[in-house]
């Protein structure tokens, strides 16, 4: 019995001892970085070129970034305007050829109604079209007029000039702007946000970015590189965060701040409309805490068509849409979709994205585009 109790205190005698050796040593690796004997040496060019070593990037003045800066609004336009004609030309030239036929017959109006659906225009606006354009042209009046000149009046009413296209970037009593971004994952969302900063940017707003698509580490990441080019700060979580605390972080780095627009990027999972409702929906809660929201855009890739209207439907009933960019219109015919997008949502087109470059974004400009449909 007496064994056994001098071999328990010999044990636990040890166990302290082994307890007070780890601690002291814990507090020496941390004294390490913070304490009084830390000062650290200015690297030397050993330290630098140390092959692995973790402690010289610990002291190395971070570089500074090199900033891109975004191209400018009057080249940005006429190049993009350019290649919006190179994309869409196609529809405005068929449509002409058919309409500068000698006998305008029904076969004819059969061609031209397929055309415009096939540019994803829509049943109810061909229609429409169809029919002022078979009233102004009619063979036998001698008041028909120049098929192009009345062509280009009649896609312009359908496009609608009247609209009010200008993003709202300006918040009122000295708070910010606020921009949310919304719209199904691979429409092209991060990328426009990053577009859009950039043409601020280049109009010398200051900016900050929230990437509250929290769900995808890549998107976080693209988003922060966006920033990093153009020197906007953007504010993010860990994976995983609520998007609504990363989206209420970043709007109050913009009031603390005093930047002129905040940004948001949302997550874009389109799980059942519910699920959508309660996210963005709180999202636009929590942000307004803070400043109201000025402008909630939703991005719609041009080129999944009918696909395309659905999730625009799903995404107007859940919030409340102010405008539309429309992405990847550089690689689709379909500009039609302007038309139906607008006519559905009742919302204006207020930009469009016509490549992966960085200065690929442009406002729409109704007059613009449809000259470009024309070629
Ligand atoms: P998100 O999932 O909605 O955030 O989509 P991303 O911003 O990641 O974009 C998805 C892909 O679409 C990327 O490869 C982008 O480069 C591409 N993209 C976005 N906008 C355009 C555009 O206007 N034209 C083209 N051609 N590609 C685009």
């Amino acid at each position: 019995m007496g064994d056994w109790i001098y071999l328990i205190i010999g044990i636990a005698v040890l166990g302290v001892a082994v307890l007070v050796g780890l601690v002291s040593s814990v507090r020496r690796g941390r004294g390490g970085a913070t304490g009084t004997d830390v000062i650290a040496p200015p690297p030397t060019d050993a330290d630098v070129e140390a092959p692995g070593g973790a402690a010289p990037t610990a002291v190395l003045e971070p570089e500074a970034p090199v900033l891109e800066r975004p191209e400018g609004t009057a080249s940005r336009l006429a190049r993009l305007r350019q290649r919006l004609a190179g994309s869409q030309g196609g529809l405005g030239r068929g449509l002409l050829a058919l309409l500068s036929r000698d006998r305008l017959d029904e076969d004819t109006w059969e061609s031209i109604e397929d055309t415009l659906l096939t540019a994803d225009i829509g049943v109810a606006p061909t229609q429409e079209l169809v029919e002022r354009l078979r009233t102004r042209l009619r063979v036998d009046g001698n008041e028909a007029g120049d098929p192009r000149t009345v062509l280009r009046e009649e896609l312009l009413a359908l496009v609608d000039p009247t609209m009010d296209r200008r993003l709202q970037v300006t918040g009122a009593d000295g708070r910010p702007g606020v921009v949310l971004v919304v719209g199904v994952n691979g429409a092209g969302k991060t990328t426009t946000v990053g577009k859009i900063a950039r043409i601020l940017v280049a109009e010398d707003r200051s900016v900050v970015l929230g990437a509250a698509d929290t769900f995808r580490a890549a998107a976080v990441e693209q988003l922060a590189t966006w920033g990093e080019r153009v020197g906007v700060e953007v504010v993010r979580g860990p994976e995983g965060t609520d998007p609504a605390s990363v989206a209420f972080e970043a709007v109050k780095e913009g009031v603390d701040s005093g930047v002129d627009t905040v940004i948001v990027d949302t997550a874009g999972r389109l799980q059942n409309k519910a699920g959508l409702m309660d996210e963005l929906g709180k999202v636009k809660r929590v942000i307004e805490k803070q400043a109201p929201v000025t402008e909630v855009l939703l991005v719609l890739d041009a080129t999944t068509g009918q696909n395309g209207m659905i999730q625009a439907r799903v995404f107007s009933e859940v919030v409340n849409v102010t405008g539309i960019v429309l992405t990847k219109l550089d690689g689709s015919a379909k500009g039609g979709i302007v038309v139906a997008v607008q006519r559905e949502l009742g919302v204006p087109v207020k930009l469009v994205g016509l490549g992966e470059g960085a200065d690929d974004l442009a406002p729409f400009d109704a007059g613009a585009f449809v000259d470009a449909l024309l070629g």
